[in-house]
C-alpha cells in the first residue's frame, strides 16, 4: 500500500531506512527472521536494544527529558514499517512498553533514578508476573502473598505462563497485600529481583516447541518495601494503566505484513526451486503445487492482503486521530481482536501453501547463526512456519483473550448494556 507522504514524513522515513540501511546486520535480520516464538532471544533484540537507545528511538513513548522522542502517532507508525519491513528485531517490551511507563507514572524521583536508566541500558531485562493458576482474564483473583515483614514483603505463590522469566533478572508482579474488601483493593504492585532466594523458574514447554514461558514459583522471597511502586493496595491502578499500553499502544500492521511478505517469499523460492528441477525431479511441494489447488491458494493469499489493506487503513485512521502520546482507548479492542486473527490467518495460510512441506519441523532453539548459506536460510526459513503458525494460537490468549475483547467491544464500542 502506496500512502502520501508530506514532505516532512518523506523525509523522516528516508532517515529511518538511512539507519536501517547502516546499522542492521544480517545476523539480527536472519534472527528476527527465523524467529518463531513470540520474541526473538537476547542475543538478537538486546544488541539491536543498544543501537536504538544510542540513536536515541528506543523508548518514543517516553518523555523526552528521559530518552522519548515526541514522534507522532504516524511517525511511529512509519518507524515501526520500515523497521518491520528491514527484517528488525522486536525489541523485548517488558521493560521499555510496559514497566517503565508504570515507573515514569508512579515511580518516586528515587525508584525512576534506580530503574529507569538501567531498563534503557538493557542492563535489565524484565518479565511480568500477573497471571497465576485461576487468575488469567479473571486477573483480580491473584492470590500470591506479599506479608510486611519489617522493611520487607515475604511473598509466597506462583505465577503462570511467565514470557522470558529465564532470561530476566527482574520482574513486575502483582501481589496480594490484603484480603479485604474488594478484591482488587487489597492488591500490590512490587518490583522483584529474580536472583532474591526462594524463587525456582520452571519452563512450561508449548505447542511450537520454543522455550517460551515458564511457571515461578516463591517460597519466603524477600522483597523490600522500597520496591512497591505506588501506595499498598492500590496496585490495580498501576496494573490497568500498564495494560492500557499491552493492549493499547502497540502497532500491529507492520510486522503482520512482513509476516505475509515472509510467506510469500518461503512459497515462491519454493515453487521456483521446483520448477527449475524439472517435471521428473518435483518434491513434495509439487502435491500443493497443482493448478487447482494453487489458484485456489493464490486467491486466498488475494483475500488476505486485501483484509491486511482494510486493517493497515482501520490502524492508521485510528493513530491519526491521536495527539502525541495519546492512546486509543476501547478501540484498541478491535485492533488486538483483528491483529490477532490476522496473525493466525497469515500462518495458517502459509503452511497450507506449503503442502506436505508445511509438515517439516525445525528444531527449536537451533541457532540461525549455524546457517552458511542462502540455500540453509531459505529451508530453515520454510521450516519455521509451522511453529511461528502454532505459537500463533497464543495470540488470541494473551493482552486479553478474544472473547474478553469481544465483551469490551459490545460494552465499550457498540455501547451494548446486557441484563442477565
Ligand atoms: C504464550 C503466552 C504468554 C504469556 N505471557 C504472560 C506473561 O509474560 N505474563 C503474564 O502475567 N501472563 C502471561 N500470559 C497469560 C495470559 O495473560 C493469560 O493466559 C490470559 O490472560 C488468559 O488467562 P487464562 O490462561 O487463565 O485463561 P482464562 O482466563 O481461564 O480464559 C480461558 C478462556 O475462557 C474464556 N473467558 C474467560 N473470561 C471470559 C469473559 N469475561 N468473557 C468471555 N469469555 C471468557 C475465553 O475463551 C478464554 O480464552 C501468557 C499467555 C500465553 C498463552
Amino acid at each position: 500500500m502506496q500512502l502520501d507522504l508530506s514532505p516532512e514524513l518523506s523525509r523522516f522515513r528516508d532517515e529511518v531506512r538511512a539507519f536501517l540501511h547502516e546499522n542492521l546486520t544480517t545476523e539480527l535480520r536472519r534472527g528476527q527472521r527465523l524467529t518463531t516464538a513470540m520474541y526473538p532471544e537476547p542475543e538478537i533484540s538486546a544488541p539491536w536494544q543498544a543501537l536504538l537507545w544510542k540513536k536515541g528511538w528506543l523508548v518514543p513513548l517516553w518523555p523526552r527529558e528521559w530518552g522519548g522522542t515526541g514522534w507522532t502517532a504516524i511517525e511511529r507508525f512509519l518507524f515501526e514499517t520500515e523497521c518491520a519491513l528491514a527484517g528488525a528485531p522486536l525489541v523485548h517490551p517488558m521493560g521499555t512498553r510496559l514497566v517503565g511507563p508504570v515507573i515514569l507514572r508512579y515511580g518516586t524521583e528515587d525508584q525512576k533514578r534506580e530503574h529507569l536508566p538501567r531498563i534503557l541500558s538493557g542492563a535489565d531485562y524484565w518479565c511480568q508476573g500477573f497471571s497465576e493458576p485461576g487468575a488469567g482474564s479473571d486477573l483480580a483473583s491473584l492470590r500470591t502473598r506479599a506479608e510486611a515483614d519489617g522493611d520487607d514483603y515475604v511473598v509466597n505463590g506462583a505465577k503462570l505462563w511467565t514470557t522470558h522469566a529465564h532470561h530476566a533478572n527482574r520482574m513486575f508482579a502483582l501481589v496480594r497485600t490484603s484480603t479485604e474488601g474488594r478484591r482488587q483493593a487489597g492488591i500490590s504492585f512490587l518490583l522483584i529481583n529474580l536472583a532474591a532466594p526462594g524463587i525456582s523458574v520452571r519452563p512450561i514447554p508449548t505447542i511450537g516447541g520454543d522455550h517460551d514461558v515458564n511457571a515461578v514459583f516463591f517460597d519466603n522471597v524477600r522483597v523490600p518495601r522500597v520496591n512497591r511502586i505506588g501506595a499498598e493496595n492500590e496496585g490495580w491502578a498501576c496494573a490497568k494503566y500498564l495494560l492500557e499500553f499491552e493492549r493499547g499502544a502497540g502497532i500491529f500492521s507492520p510486522r503482520l505484513r512482513s509476516q505475509l511478505k515472509r510467506v510469500g517469499d518461503v512459497v515462491n523460492a519454493l515453487r521456483i526451486r521446483s520448477a527449475s528441477r524439472g517435471p521428473g525431479h518435483a518434491g513434495r511441494t509439487e502435491v500443493a503445487s497443482e493448478t487447482s489447488l494453487r489458484v485456489l491458494l493464490d486467491s486466498r493469499f488475494g483475500e488476505v492482503c486485501a483484509d491486511l489493506d482494510a486493517f493497515e487503513m482501520l490502524e492508521l485512521k485510528t493513530l491519526s486521530r491521536l495527539a502525541p502520546g495519546e492512546k486509543p482507548g476501547s478501540v484498541s479492542s478491535i485492533l488486538k481482536l483483528r491483529a490477532s486473527r490476522l496473525k493466525q490467518t497469515i500462518g495458517e495460510l502459509g503452511v497450507e501453501m506449503l503442502g506436505t512441506d508445511g509438515l517439516r519441523w525445525r528444531a527449536p532453539g537451533e541457532s540461525s547463526r549455524m546457517l552458511l548459506s542462502s540455500e540453509e536460510e531459505e529451508i530453515a526459513l520454510r521450516d519455521s512456519l509451522l511453529p511461528e503458525f502454532l505459537n500463533s494460537r497464543a495470540f488470541t490468549i494473551f493482552g486479553g483473550a478474544s472473547e474478553v475483547q469481544l465483551g469490551l467491544i459490545a460494552k465499550d464500542v457498540l455501547r451494548l448494556y446486557f441484563s442477565c
